[in-house]
């Protein structure tokens, strides 16, 4: 099946799809117990609608033409009977049906977006978000859509086209003739449009993409637009987008317009061919009515499957770009290996960190950490000192496990932060960064981010810790007060104080503050530092700044130079 389905598919590298599929699959088969069920359902419901002609064909030739009351009676009330069974059978169907398509579609979304949780910043840095989103939502949809929505369509149009060429053949395998000439000629025409449909469905796919990237991308940097007076260009910048968006979505729509109309059209001459000639017949005597009705009507039935079959293999291509955008997620890998057996780290662990030469360098770029080697003892305050951009939030990165070194180790406690799992090491370590990533909700769910299972009362005495009482009294609602999106109620120096909070929250062994107080003033970032030497005293603390005052009174200085960390005062021992 999957080796047929990627052969239908041109313009893609066919090792590719049939992974996409294969994947793909991964998500159907748990669910098949409800595709048989439906699939039955669909075979029922088939197996009625091919016996409504047949009924009226018996109310002509056998009630009507026949002059029988009883008959016409018995085919009216099986009618009526036929009719309130098929309605029924179809709210059922509908039903099942979205419970599967819903099923499938949700298990493929949260697959994806936990994939997502395991990419490296380096992956966010470089992909567009409103990209990302276009393909979880649109894409995603459009998968879904093809692999529930169609695959039924596919079996209904199957049975429904074997079950009314039987009868057409039953009726008059003459003028069934007609059907033979009919699908070759279809068949080839919609061979012929595929390609163009699969390649303008990729351009809106990605317009789509545009269109959104656009949103995500201005709609958080409002307050910048208006400060510095572009908010014209970028409605014009929306206005070029839509524009483009809309023309191309035109051309689809003139495309998939003669994809289909030609094989009705086609449909159409065949019809009216078949009512001259079984008319002819029917006038002459050769045949009944109620055979030339039922005759047109099967005519119908068949060319509809036919038509959807045909129609189906044009939603494969488009389906298949969507598969490939989304597969492009899924195979974007993380930059860290989660190791096979991890180790763990002790309860009681010290927190003493070792880089044993240690190379790093982004792809393409130059090393940022070049066979460093530098031991930072437990318990202390460290800086790490170096200009802007040398490459001091990648080492914190290093050391949270965000990429590993391609050379080099670097230990915890003498454990390779290669041998923990991610999750085990960052529990252990609070990062306390320049941007704050706060969440729509209270203040106090904010806090308790990092710990969920904190009380009430270690989140206040947390809050106290961190200084913010003065803000829970000012807000109307304490704690409970909605912070609004991204925390826009706060100020800079408010934002950093919930970060210690939580951080205070984590109970961890190692505090990183990078860049942390950069937002506040000196006295503030004076005090705030006091505190944390307070609240974490006996933990490791790590600093990064530029400042000389928040460096002063540090127990090691470690310098980021030329690729290497250079311990400034390596005398001191720090215990
Ligand atoms: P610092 O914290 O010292 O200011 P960074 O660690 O942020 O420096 O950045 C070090 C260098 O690496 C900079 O030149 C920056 O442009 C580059 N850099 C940072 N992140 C990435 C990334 N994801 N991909 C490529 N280059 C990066």
């Amino acid at each position: 099946m999957i080796r047929w389905l990627s052969a239908a598919i041109d313009g893609q590298d066919r090792g590719r799809l049939e992974e996409a599929f294969r994947w793909l699959y991964t998500f159907v088969k748990p669910q098949t117990k409800a595709i048989i069920g439906l699939m039955l359902l669909s075979v029922v419901a088939s197996a009625l609608v091919l016996l409504q002609p047949w009924l009226t064909k018996l109310l002509i030739d056998e009630g009507l033409l026949a002059k029988d009351y009883g008959m016409l009676v018995s085919m009216a009330i099986t009618m009526i009977f036929v009719g309130i069974f098929s309605t029924g059978l179809s709210g059922i169907n509908r039903y099942l049906h979205t419970r599967l398509s819903g099923r499938i579609l949700f298990a493929l979304r949260e697959h994806l977006y936990e994939h997502l949780q395991t990419l490296s910043p380096q992956f966010y840095g470089s992909r567009r978000i409103g990209d990302i989103l276009s393909r979880l939502d649109g894409d995603v949809s459009q998968i879904q859509r093809f692999a529930v929505d169609s695959m039924f369509s596919a079996l209904s149009s199957v049975l429904g086209l074997a079950g009314a060429l039987a009868l057409l053949i039953t009726l008059s395998w003459e003028l069934s003739l007609l059907v033979l000439v009919l699908i070759p000629l279809e068949v080839l025409w919609l061979r012929w449009m595929r390609r163009k449909v699969e390649r303008q469905t990729r351009i809106i796919r990605e317009r789509s993409a545009d269109l959104s990237s656009f949103l995500v991308e201005t709609l958080p940097a409002m307050k910048f637009i208006q400060a510095v007076s572009q908010e014209k260009r970028e409605s014009s910048k929306l206005h070029n987008l839509s524009n483009h968006y809309l023309t191309d979505l035109l051309k689809l729509q003139v495309t998939e317009f003669f994809t289909q109309a030609v094989p009705g059209t086609l449909t159409s001459l065949t019809r009216a061919t078949a009512f001259l000639i079984g008319g002819y017949w029917v006038i002459e005597g050769q045949w009944q009515l109620g055979s030339l009705i039922a005759f047109s009507t099967y005519l119908g039935m068949a060319t509809g499957p036919v038509q959807s079959l045909l129609g189906l293999y044009v939603a494969i291509q488009r389906m298949s770009v969507s598969l490939d955008r989304v597969m492009d997620l899924r195979r974007a890998e993380a930059d860290i290996a989660p190791p096979e057996t991890p180790a763990t780290l002790a309860d009681n662990m010290r927190g003493e960190i070792e880089f044993d030469r240690v190379s790093f360098a982004y792809p393409e770029r130059a090393h940022i950490l070049n066979q460093a080697s530098v031991v930072l003892p437990a318990g202390g305050t460290i800086a790490v000192t170096g200009p802007s951009g040398v490459g001091k939030s990648t080492v914190i990165d290093l050391l949270m496990r965000y990429y590993d070194p391609q050379q080099g180790r670097i230990l915890i406690d003498g454990i390779n932060l290669k041998q923990l799992a991610p999750m085990e090491l960052r529990k252990r370590v609070a990062l306390v960064s320049q941007d704050i990533t706060l969440f729509r909700g209270s203040l106090m769910e904010n806090i308790r981010y990092a710990a969920p299972s904190a009380t009430d009362a270690e989140v206040l005495a947390a809050a106290q810790q961190a200084q913010l009482t003065e803000l829970i009294d000012a807000l109307p609602m304490g704690l409970e007060t909605p912070l609004g999106e991204r925390g826009s109620q706060l100020s800079g120096g408010q934002k950093q104080r919930v970060a210690i909070a939580r951080a205070i929250l984590q109970h961890p062994v190692i505090l990183i503050l990078d860049e942390a107080t950069s937002a506040v003033d000196e006295a503030t970032e004076a005090e705030v530092i006091a505190n944390v030497n307070r609240v974490f005293a006996g933990k490791m603390r790590i600093l990064i700044s530029h400042r000389a005052s928040t460096l002063s009174g540090v127990d090691l200085r470690i310098e980021l130079k030329e690729g290497q960390l250079v311990a400034d005062n390596p005398e001191l021992e720090v215990e």
